[in-house]
């Protein structure tokens, strides 16, 4: 999954042979009885044979399904999952002549199970169990829902499903955890003229008396319940073969133009994939089915063969797409193909292991995308992630990668940055550390090992272990399970006969822990003097010492792939601020991370990332001066309420900003390397942020003018311009740019335009698109967006308008989102009243194992008004002192 930045006739059943593919056994990695369930281990599924008659006008669907399973003990009953399903018959057959209808049904709607009973004992054997029920179709993403859109004026509606983590139990009763792999063949009757999608490709279509379609799909491969798909509507289909694979996506109709980088990404993954997992893909088929509308959850989800994506993330509209858009569609394909291997035809056993799919996919969708398409420069966003992760991983409300998960609820939690940022930073550093070559052949033998199976974190270590004859398993113990950032201190430096000593040693960074003692991590560290030849070492037992050769300044974590924050003497960092362009851009960018958040903490003068700033050359990498902007418009917002502080950190910011923005200038230059595009985007809002009188006219003249010439806005300029007028925005600007979304015929760019209007800095205006995402006119899944959009300006103002229409937020969020979507909100606050107002959230209605983000948001709000009351002071001295 990839994260957001969101009843008719019963049919005839299935040949359950038909079309299945040979498989390999799994090799017996996790042991059955070691693996969580929520469910009696009494009976395993083997084949799910579904026939499925939706009837999407009344948001209902009718289904059958016969489950092939075996019984292990001799039970009276059977449970599996099962939410808010209906059942009207269930039967149990262990061969012709021997079946009997359950004596009696009980629903738990809490568990989310149903039990059937039987008035003669099961004896363990082979049984069919076959169930007739009925189902609601939702409107978020979850089991089986809507998406309602409009197509060039005409109202539409399409299905998909979402099943991961818990959701398949909402359209099929099934042993729903992902340890239970089984077939599935899957059938559908369908009105004539829309397309019906599965995992598998159709292996015929009848017209039926009615003149509706039954539609059937061949079998899939032996797979979890959470991979199943099925979406119908009035689509598109664009393909292409390459290496004996169908890689095919979809749209609704007319949009199929906007598909084909997404395509050819598809093209160029496969190939890479094929070739680094050593296993080809082994479905016929895969496709990405590009969906209108979003959720507040995720944005693409790798259901085996069938990707599901919102068309915000894969598809480029050419009147608004950016480069960062053009970035994102490749990293959707590259992070969801990888699942399909890394999840899909490799299974973690249980939701504790989340992070073998999800920092996996993580890390290989980064390393696909710097491989591919080197000119975006994406190693370098290596240390954006990073920081990702040590902002929630530095607090006492985080968690080890490998976490213990026992319910539902909990799984939801899990994906969050720590098993992904984490998860993919430490992966990084553990390939760095064996060599990519020892990496690979582990991650080969695991994947041909464990096919078709479920597996643990060790399965994986035991395998690059041996690949690689490297004692990688228990430093991979150590970052995944164990909580916490490791901190490095680095003693002065002595230079003796061209070579320099220095000492480290390894305490722990904790941004609300003070006097934490620290956890103990065996860490490989990589220093050199600057543009000598790096050395490395593993510092264990708390210390080390390192010898380099040269005598220069010293760097250490020299290529940033250490999950560790460094921290220098005052010398020794004077030193690296006075030569910074001279350290190549990732370790420019470590450097400046570690400097703010180090500073932040305490643990270094707040001021030290100024000095960097003020020394980055003008002609620094794009990346450089992102971070810098980035961090310069989040002070600006820290000064929320000093407007004379915040108009002397605005003047320093302009200072700096302005000329880099004069370099690169409102058009790109021919043959303008990617990333000036994404800078220049940034330094647009930014320096918008900073008013910056001549972006700020600029923005506004461009505005004005695009009402008579489109040429005024071309799709680079259009989102950061919009935001500079919707960020200042008055009522009548508002007015205007509200009419400009409801009369936009495209739904993805009607929904950015919806967001806009979330982003005024006008608490009035803030107001007034509170009010309007609970209405009708935005659409069923953009009002969640829009709140959010609020809460990035007046977190306090949206959260209380959230808990005061808290029955209405619930129908507009889906399930898997609705315990971290108010935390989202109000965590934004630097408030101490919010943290009140959060306990009392979490009291109300939240259940105990559904409190993880509300704990991080306060902890988060504690750190920033800390940040704010003891930082700030240090920042203000320094821009007085450094006032041009
Ligand atoms: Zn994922």
């Amino acid at each position: 999954m990839q994260r957001s930045l969101i009843s008719l006739a019963v049919m005839a059943l299935l040949g359950l042979s038909a079309g299945a593919p040979t498989l390999v056994a799994a090799a017996p990695a996790a042991k059955v009885t070691q693996v969580t369930t929520q469910l009696p281990r009494t009976a395993v599924p083997t084949h799910y044979a579904v026939s499925l008659t939706p009837d999407a006008a009344n948001s209902s669907f009718s289904a059958s399904v016969t489950i092939a399973l075996d019984v292990k003990q001799a039970t009276s009953s059977l449970t599996l999952n099962a939410a808010d399903l209906k059942f009207s018959a269930a039967a149990i057959s262990a061969g012709p002549g021997k079946s009997q209808q359950a004596s009696k049904t009980d629903i738990d709607a809490d568990k989310q199970t149903v039990t059937f009973h039987f008035a003669d004992t099961l004896k363990p054997g082979s049984y069919q169990l076959k169930l007739d029920y009925t189902g609601v179709i939702g409107t978020q993403a979850s089991g089986l829902f809507s998406l309602d859109y409009d197509n060039g004026g005409a109202k539409k509606r399409a299905l998909y499903t979402q099943f991961e983590n818990s959701d398949a139990r909402r359209m099929i009763p099934s042993w729903d955890e992902p340890f239970y792999k089984a077939t599935f063949a899957v059938e559908a009757t369908v009105p004539a003229g829309q397309m019906a999608v599965s995992n598998m490709p159709a292996t015929s279509t009848t017209r039926l008396a009615d003149g509706r379609e039954l539609v059937r799909f061949a079998t899939t491969p032996k797979m979890s319940t959470y991979l199943l798909f099925f979406g119908l509507g009035e689509f598109e289909r664009a393909t292409a073969m390459e290496q004996g694979v169908e890689l095919g996506v979809i749209t609704q109709k007319g949009s199929l133009g906007q598909a084909q980088f997404a395509l050819d990404s598809s093209r160029n993954v496969l190939k890479e994939y094929n070739d680094y997992f050593g296993v080809k893909y082994p479905l016929p088929k895969l496709d990405n089915i590009a969906a209108p509308g979003r959720s507040q959850f995720f944005s693409a989800m790798e259901n085996w063969g069938a990707i599901f994506t919102f068309e915000n993330s894969i598809l480029l509209d050419p009147r608004v797409a950016t480069q960062s858009d053009k970035e994102g569609s490749f990293l959707v394909a590259a992070h969801e193909m990888a699942h399909q291997w890394f999840g899909d035809l490799v299974t973690m056993a249980w939701w504790d292991d989340l992070w073998l799919n999800e920092g996996f996919a993580s890390w290989m969708e980064s390393r696909t995308t710097t491989r591919l398409h080197p000119e975006w420069n994406w190693e370098l966003r290596a240390v954006g992630t990073r920081e990702g992760a040590m902002e929630q991983d530095a607090l006492a409300t985080t968690h080890p990668i490998v976490q213990r998960i026992a319910t539902v609820e909990q799984a939801s939690q899990a994906f969050d940055n720590i098993t992904y940022s984490k998860g993919e930073s430490v992966i990084r550093m553990l390939e760095n550390y064996v060599g990519e070559e020892g990496w690979r052949a582990g991650v080969r033998s695991y994947i041909a090992k464990h096919a078709y199976g479920n597996t643990v974190s060790d399965d994986l270590w035991r395998e690059v272990e041996k690949a690689a004859h490297k004692p990688v398993t228990a430093i991979a113990h150590d970052f995944t399970l164990q909580p916490g950032v490791p901190l490095i201190r680095v003693a002065d430096a002595v230079c003796k006969n061209g070579k320099t000593t220095i000492q480290l040693t390894q305490g722990e960074f904790s941004k609300d822990k003070e006097n934490k003692k620290p956890l103990s991590w065996r860490v490989p560290v990589i220093a050199q003097t600057i543009g000598g030849t790096t050395v490395r070492t593993v510092v264990s037992g708390g210390k080390a010492s390192m010898t380099l050769p040269g005598c220069g300044v010293v760097l250490v974590n020299a290529g940033q792939s250490g999950y560790y924050r460094t921290l220098y003497t005052d010398k020794a960092f004077s030193a690296l601020a006075k030569d910074f362009a001279t350290i190549p851009t990732i370790d420019q960018l470590g450097l400046l991370s570690d400097s703010w958040a180090l500073g932040m903490a305490g643990l270094m003068p707040a001021s030290s990332f100024l000095d960097l700033a003020n020394s980055a050359p003008v002609d620094a990498a794009p990346q450089v001066w992102q971070k810098i902007a980035g961090v310069l418009a989040g002070l600006h917002d820290s000064y929320e309420g000093k407007p004379e502080q915040r108009a002397a950190l605005d003047r320093f910011a302009r200072a700096r900003l302005a000329p880099v923005f004069a370099r690169i200038g409102w058009a790109a230059a021919k043959d303008e390397a990617a990333p000036v595009a994404n800078l220049r985007d940034t330094l647009i809002r930014v320096l918008g942020e900073v008013g910056d009188e001549s972006v700020i006219a600029e923005a506004r003249r461009r505005y004005a003018a695009s009402a008579s010439d489109p040429s005024a806005m071309p799709a680079a300029l259009r989102r950061p311009v919009l935001s500079v007028i919707a960020a200042s925005a008055d009522a009548a600007t508002w007015d205007q740019m509200r009419a400009a979304a409801k009369a936009e015929q495209s739904n993805m760019i009607k929904a950015q335009m919806y967001d806009l209007l979330g982003s005024a800095s006008d608490k009035a205006q803030a107001q007034r698109a509170l009010d309007l995402a609970l209405t009708d006119e935005p659409g069923a899944t953009a009002g969640a967006s829009i709140i959010g959009h609020v809460a990035g300006n007046h977190p306090d103002l949206a959260f209380d308008f959230a808990i005061s229409h808290r029955d209405q937020i619930d129908k507009i969020v889906d399930g898997a989102s609705r315990s971290r979507y108010f935390p989202g909100l109000g965590g934004r606050s630097a408030d101490p009243a919010m943290i009140g107002k959060l306990q009392a959230y979490a009291r109300q209605y939240l259940p105990a194992d559904a409190q993880g983000d509300t704990k991080q948001a306060i902890a988060a709000i504690e750190y920033r008004i800390k940040v704010r009351t003891k930082r700030l002071p240090q920042i203000d001295a320094w821009l007085k002192q450094h006032a041009g």
